[in-house]
């Protein structure tokens, strides 16, 4: 008989009158994230989420891995299937979950019946399962007020179910409830972690990655690619486009201030980012610039590369520490590609004193250098697309 995972959404409780738009955009996305696995039955009941195999084929293992990563979820709980019978039950929570309740010191039991034709009331099933398991394990007793361990029935239509200790999952809102953005993505640390953050409260993201080849090289790229298809399986899905910038350095180091080469190279990023904002939908651009990390995350740096968009700029690691962008970074499976040594666009033509705090008008006199419409116009004539 086939087993089951149970997955309970977090704030689309909150979310009133529009929960069931929240909840079809969720099914909606555990369903794409299965179909690649296999054949699986999804129901939504009761605010729970139910997947099980749909044929012996589908790896509910793989699905259980897959769908952990799905944001809208906050908790997943493996459950193992018997027939509905209260012995054959007993038995199974007995073998199921009998390390927990030896770890146990107090237990109770609930029980969810939605097969009404099953011949005891959902308290007469818990009590007859609590007996037996108080029996089975003399270190635990029972504790109805505030156990340390809940054991979970259910009796559904198919088969009745024993539930494992839930777990957390990835939280935040479910991809495609909050807008369309367009993340910066270079190789670092920073950025695939801002990705996520606001990916995570159900934002669309296409990225966009600068290069400089011939000055960087292929693997860069591929590092890039790689950051990418990680964070698409969070996502569901990625679009990571690819412009140069080369000839725009090259501009700015034959014809401005050394010093200013990153806050203008910011200032070209941003503007491509807005152009493929409007190609594409997107509504704003997010970055993973940190207050004060290195000499380009000023305030008055963010000031001068706000200065040429229109659309917000959500800057999710402003206030994040290095070591806490790190963490999570591990956390959600990045950091050991991120650290891979490259060279990013922003380290060719370095300067050795970049500007810790450009004025707008010197950097927008020093860009009248520049034919800017142009040299944008050429970088988006560079666009790449690679579909993760
Ligand atoms: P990260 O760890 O994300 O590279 P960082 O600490 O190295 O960040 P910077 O190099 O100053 O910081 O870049 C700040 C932000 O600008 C990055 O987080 C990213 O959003 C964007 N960015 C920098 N370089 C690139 C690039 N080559 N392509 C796309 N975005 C970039
Ligand atoms: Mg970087």
């Amino acid at each position: 008989m086939n087993d089951l995972l149970l997955c309970k959404p977090g704030e689309i409780f909150l979310k009133g009158l529009n929960k069931h738009y929240f909840e079809e955009r969720l099914v909606a996305n555990v369903k794409r994230r299965l179909k690649p696995i296999g054949h699986f039955r999804v129901t939504y009941l009761q605010s729970a989420l139910y997947i099980e195999a749909a044929d012996d084929a589908a790896d509910l293992d793989a699905a259980y891995d897959a769908v952990r990563k799905v944001f809208g979820i906050a908790t997943i709980t493996r459950a193992a299937a018997c027939e509905k019978d209260k012995d054959a039950i007993t038995a199974l929570a007995k073998t199921y979950l009998h390390d927990a309740m030896t770890a146990a010191r107090s237990f109770k039991v609930e029980t969810k019946r939605s097969d009404k034709r099953f011949p005891m009331t959902s308290i007469e099933l818990s009590q007859y399962v609590g007996g037996e398991l108080a029996e089975a394990f003399p270190n635990t007793v029972v504790d109805v007020h505030d156990p340390e361990l809940t054991v979970r029935l259910e009796v559904r239509e198919q088969a009745a179910y024993v539930h494992a200790q839930a777990v957390e999952a990835a939280g935040g809102m479910p991809v495609g409830t909050a807008g369309k953005g367009m993340l910066l993505l270079s190789g670092g640390i920073d950025s695939p972690v801002a990705g996520h953050m606001i990916a995570k409260r159900g934002m669309v993201l296409e990225g966009l990655h600068f290069h400089s080849y011939p000055y960087t090289n292929m693997q860069a790229r591929e590092k890039v690619e790689e950051l990418a298809r990680i964070l698409s399986e969070y996502t569901g899905g990625l679009t990571l486009n690819v412009v140069s910038v080369t000839h725009i350095q090259e501009e700015i180091h034959r014809h401005c201030p050394e010093e200013m080469m990153i806050t203008l190279l910011r200032r070209f990023m941003m503007r491509i980012a807005e152009r493929l904002c409007k190609a594409t939908g997107a509504q704003c651009i997010v970055t993973g610039e940190s207050l004060g990390q290195v000499a380009s995350q000023t305030i008055e740096g963010m000031t001068s590369s706000n200065a040429v968009v229109s659309l917000p700029v959500l800057r999710p690691l402003v206030g994040f520490d290095k070591t806490e962008i790190v963490e999570r970074s591990r956390a959600i499976g990045t950091f050991e590609t991120s650290i891979r040594p490259f060279e990013d666009c922003c380290t060719v033509f370095l300067p050795k004193h970049p500007l810790i705090r450009p004025k707008l008008s010197d950097v927008e006199a020093a860009e009248s250098k520049l034919d800017v419409e142009a040299l944008v116009e050429e970088a988006m004539a560079s666009l790449e697309k690679v579909r993760f």
